[in-house]
């Protein structure tokens, strides 16, 4: 069999000879043969196959290392790592088009002069191990400017989740955030909750959730990483206002799976993004009008997997106070059996100026 010279080699695998040099370099696409005299690279035909493979994974953006390993393995396995890489740029691409919105919202504001209508939120929190966990891992936190659910997983997940929402408090202190620096200030009480987790996690596979909501006085800003929820109930309509980071809520986006199957699917824990202290978190933000009569539920999933929208929603519909629905909630997860840690948050927003003491935890 004749091998093939760069040129052509490259010409049949659109691939650039420098490419082709680089990958030879890195012992992604090794030439079959290198003439020991002119030092010319020869390709065997039979390795087109795996340079136009790399010539479509470049495409994708996949780094080198990544293709060179999607490379050693069998078709299926290969297919699973390319679906895996693009589940990730897709959340990675949700995040930045979260960032963008938060962008335009701000901006868009700083011409606006705010209502100054003085609303305050009435809250409150509890989370329960549930019926069949040995112990509660998940950390609920209500105050007066802060909410916050954290889920923890692996074997340090309790103390995760509970670093996670300490490292939040300090912007319980003061009273409205001056709304130009808002968004530094999440994302550095991200990157703190980040390392908090860190530390408090130290091993590789413990990490938790993070669902918190920061109140100014007039908006609520969001942050969300994770599958723990935040909805709203505003009049009639009951709104998801965040969405889960899982690889199921991935390919429901892609229309691989529809949401009911979703919720049974055996992987629909398995998270795409979580705080570990593993590189840069990427949480979504956003900022949220709020308006008096607003009703959130902030919320892990050990009540949303087990508890169907309809009954949240008429379970914040009914209760007259945040602690009546905080208590019914968890009632109705245990009732089902209480497979996982259930933590919720309810607040209200009213217009009132009187200050509401609210119950925390
Ligand atoms: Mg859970």
């Amino acid at each position: 069999m004749e091998l093939l010279t760069i040129g052509t080699f490259a010409r049949a695998s659109r691939l650039s000879p420098k490419a082709l040099r680089l990958y030879d370099e890195l012992g992604l696409l090794m030439p079959a043969r290198v003439d020991p005299v002119t030092g010319y690279r020869l390709y065997d035909p039979a390795q087109l196959e795996r340079a136009r493979l790399v010539a479509w994974l470049r495409r994708l953006g996949m780094p080198l290392a990544r293709i060179r390993e999607v490379c050693e393995l069998e078709p299926e396995a290969a297919a699973q790592r390319v679906r895996a890489f693009w589940a990730e740029v897709e959340a990675d691409t949700a995040s930045r088009r979260d960032l963008a919105t938060f962008l335009i919202d701000h901006l868009s504001r700083k011409d606006t002069t705010m209502p100054s209508t003085s609303m305050t939120i009435r809250y409150a929190a509890l989370s329960d191990t549930g019926l069949v966990r040995e112990s509660n891992q998940d950390t609920a936190y209500a105050g007066s400017h802060l909410l916050a659910v954290a889920d923890g997983f692996g074997s340090s997940g309790a103390p995760a989740s509970a670093a996670a929402v300490d490292a939040l408090k300090p912007l319980e202190i003061g009273e409205a955030l001056p709304a130009g620096d808002l968004l530094n200030v999440l994302e550095d009480a991200i990157e703190q909750a980040n390392r908090a987790v860190h530390a408090a996690a130290g091993s590789e596979t413990s990490g938790t959730t993070l669902t918190a909501m920061l109140w100014t006085g007039s908006q609520l800003a969001l942050v969300h990483i994770g599958d723990s929820r935040a909805y709203l109930l505003r009049g009639a309509e009951f709104f998801q206002i965040t969405t889960d980071h899982t690889i199921v809520q991935s390919m429901v986006d892609q229309g691989r799976l529809t949401p009911e199957e979703a919720t049974t699917h055996p992987q629909r824990s398995l998270l795409l993004r979580a705080l570990s202290g593993a590189g840069q978190a990427a949480p979504d933000i956003r900022l949220h009008d709020a308006r008096p009569g607003d009703r959130y539920l902030l919320c892990s999933d050990g009540l949303s997997a087990v508890v169907p929208p309809g009954d949240l929603r008429r379970v914040l519909a009914e209760a007259t106070t945040p602690e009546e629905a905080v208590r019914e909630l968890v009632a109705l997860a245990n009732r089902t059996g209480g497979p996982d840690n259930v933590s919720c948050i309810v607040a209200d927003v009213s217009s009132e100026g009187r200050d509401h003491t609210g119950s925390g935890q």
